[in-house]
């Protein structure tokens, strides 16, 4: 009696569950302007995003539409994940060596 020894070996086969899924939709973001208290929607090429080493120093700004005020906002984890995620600018002031 032989015992059949099978192989370890099986051919791995590695899912690419990202495959497809690079098309890039336009986003807008609401935003409002602290100035004129404008209400207006900006795509994210409207947007920068700055990271900086904090979260204090990790704001997004624009520049108001209606008034063309410099607004600038601070970011918070959620803000960042959202802006990066639609396309927005990034710009890292703190780089981490
Ligand atoms: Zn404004």
């Amino acid at each position: 009696m032989s015992e059949s020894a099978t192989p370890g070996a099986q051919g791995m086969t590695a899912a690419v569950a990202f495959a497809g899924m690079r098309s890039v939709t336009p986003v807008v973001f609401r935003a409002g302007c602290p100035d004129c208290r404008e209400r207006f929607e900006l795509t994210a090429s409207a947007l920068r995003l700055a990271i900086g080493a904090t979260s204090r120093t990790t704001f997004y700004s624009f520049t108001c539409p209606a008034c063309g005020a410099a607004v600038r906002k601070p970011a918070g984890e959620r803000i960042v994940e959202l802006l990066t995620g639609g396309g927005v600018r990034t710009l890292r002031l703190h780089s981490t060596v």
